[in-house]
């Protein structure tokens, strides 16, 4: 099963974008997922194919037609999950980025101007998604987000099989900091115990500092997790650093 993605957008030519490069892209040539970005103004219905109308009960903008939005819809819905970006949508998760990469893709609608017409959320059974509290132009850079997420949890797409599993977030915290050479630099040196070369030590160091640094940035995430503290980071790659 081929992860599919089906973007709904007043302008495809945005993509694939930043999903035509790096690991996204290759793996998009090689056929580990697929995109299609379709042009929501095909599915205009007057002669001048027009998309969106002012907002009911008066107010600034345009906001995008729902008999519109639902004919675009109607041509690609196939059971797989249709979104929408928006910023009244549910914060996007990492957990919920591990469900859609685990299914059959999904559609996707970016919006433009003010928004949706709210009508088509429960017309269409379409998941409102924000990536974040703040606003943007159009949901294409929000689709790009949700996308990226998804796509480096695809099989076969990140290098090593094991290196998604201690990224923040993964355990409820947020991941411990990296260092690599130079060990000093300017003055600044390597944290003497990842020097260390004792795993046991390395890794109950990353812990503690996941868990750290998690309760001073983001208090948050510790409460939504009920204090997470089952990260067992491994410091799985034994390297050399005992020699610098
Ligand atoms: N009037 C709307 C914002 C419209 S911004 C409001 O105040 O809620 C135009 C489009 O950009 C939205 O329809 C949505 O598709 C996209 N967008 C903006 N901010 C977003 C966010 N934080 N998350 C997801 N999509 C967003």
């Amino acid at each position: 099963m081929t992860f599919r993605a089906t973007v709904l957008t007043l302008y495809p030519d945005m993509f694939p974008g930043t999903l035509g490069q790096s690991l996204a892209g290759r793996a998009l040539a090689e056929g580990k997922w697929a995109l299609e970005a379709r042009n929501i103004r095909d599915h205009a219905i007057d002669k001048h194919r027009t998309v969106d109308d002012t907002p009911a009960g008066g107010g600034a903008g345009m906001v995008l037609r729902c008999d519109v939005l639902a004919s675009a819809i109607d041509a690609v819905a196939d059971g797989r999950p249709i979104l929408a970006m928006t910023p009244r949508g549910k914060p996007l998760t990492q957990a919920r980025v591990r469900e859609l990469a685990a299914g059959e893709g999904a559609i996707i609608l970016c919006g433009r101007f003010e928004g949706f017409d709210e009508r088509i959320f429960e017309g269409r059974g379409v998941e409102e998604v924000s990536i974040g509290d703040y606003i943007l132009s159009g949901g294409e850079l929000g689709a790009m987000v949700l996308l990226d997420a998804c796509v480096r949890l695809l099989d076969g797409v990140m290098g090593a099989p094991t290196s998604g599993e201690e990224e923040s977030f993964e355990s409820g915290l947020l991941e411990y900091p990296h260092y690599t050479r130079p060990v000093d630099w300017e003055g600044r040196t390597i944290p003497e115990v990842l020097r260390s070369g004792d795993h046991a030590k390395i890794a109950a160091w990353r812990h503690a500092r996941a868990v750290e640094d998690t309760r001073l940035r983001r208090p948050d995430l510790l409460e939504r997790h009920g204090g997470a503290t089952r990260s067992s980071p491994s410091g799985a790659r034994h390297e050399d650093w005992e020699d610098e």
